[in-house]
C-alpha cells in the first residue's frame, strides 16, 4: 500500500497528472478520522491516489468515485486491485454530468474534477449530501491565482480561474451553507449545511 502510494506519485508527476497536495489529502483524512465519515462520494478519481488515501483513514470507510478520462480510470481500477481495495472502492467510468446516484448519501463529498465547473457540481451532488455532511472543494486558490489575474495570463486561464472566483462567491453567498476556506495545499473550501431553525 505504501509503496503504491509513492508509485501513484511518480506517475502523477511523470504524466502530469493534478492529484491532491499532501498537506490537503492530510486534512481530509483527519476530517475522516475525527468525525466518524463512513460514505465518500469523489468527483474526479484521476488515478485514484486521494481516494485511495481516503479510504485509507478509517476504518469502514466506503468511496465511491467518478473518472470519466479512460486512461485514468483504468489506472485507478489498477491502483485499488495492488491495494487490495476493491470491496470499498467503486470506481465509476462516466462523466459526472450524466451520472446518477438515485437514493445514495453521503458524509463526504469532494469535488476535484474541471474547475470551471464546481458551482455545477456543487449545486447537483449537494443533493446526496447527509445532514452532518460536508462537501469539500480542492484547488480554491489555483496555484495563487485566485484573487490575481492579471492580463500577462493566457484567456483560457483567466478565465478559468475568473470561474473560481465565481464559485468563491457563490460559496460565500449561500443560504443554505456556510463554508470555511483553509490554506492547506492549493486551498480547500469545507462547506457545511446550515440546520434548519
Ligand atoms: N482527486 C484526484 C485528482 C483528480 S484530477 C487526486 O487527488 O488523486 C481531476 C480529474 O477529474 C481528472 O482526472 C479529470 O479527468 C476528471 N474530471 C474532470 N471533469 C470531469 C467530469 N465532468 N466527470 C468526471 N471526471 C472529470
Ligand atoms: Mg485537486
Amino acid at each position: 500500500m505504501k509503496e503504491t502510494i509513492l508509485e501513484m506519485e511518480k506517475y502523477a508527476k511523470e504524466y502530469n497528472v493534478p492529484i491532491m497536495e499532501k498537506e490537503s489529502i492530510k486534512f481530509i483524512m483527519n476530517y475522516i478520522k475525527l468525525n466518524n465519515v463512513k460514505k465518500i462520494l469523489e468527483i474526479g478519481t484521476a488515478i485514484g491516489y486521494s481516494g485511495i488515501l481516503m479510504v485509507s483513514a478509517a476504518e469502514g470507510v466506503e468511496l465511491t468515485t467518478i473518472e470519466r478520462d479512460e486512461k485514468r480510470y483504468m489506472e485507478a481500477v489498477k491502483n485499488v486491485k495492488k491495494c487490495g481495495l476493491e470491496k470499498q472502492i467503486e470506481i465509476v467510468f462516466q462523466d459526472a454530468h450524466e451520472v446518477n446516484l438515485i437514493g445514495r448519501s453521503y458524509d463526504l463529498i469532494l469535488i476535484d474534477a474541471a474547475k470551471a465547473q464546481n458551482i455545477k457540481f456543487f449545486e447537483k451532488f449537494s443533493h446526496y449530501l447527509n445532514p452532518n455532511g460536508v462537501i469539500i472543494c480542492d484547488n480554491i486558490n489555483f496555484h495563487g491565482l485566485v484573487g490575481n489575474r492579471d492580463d500577462t495570463m493566457s484567456k483560457n486561464l483567466n478565465s478559468l480561474v475568473a470561474k473560481i472566483e465565481d464559485f468563491i462567491v457563490f460559496l460565500k453567498s449561500n443560504k443554505e451553507y456556510t463554508t470555511k476556506f483553509y490554506d492547506k495545499g492549493d486551498g480547500l473550501s469545507v462547506s457545511y449545511k446550515n440546520k434548519d431553525e
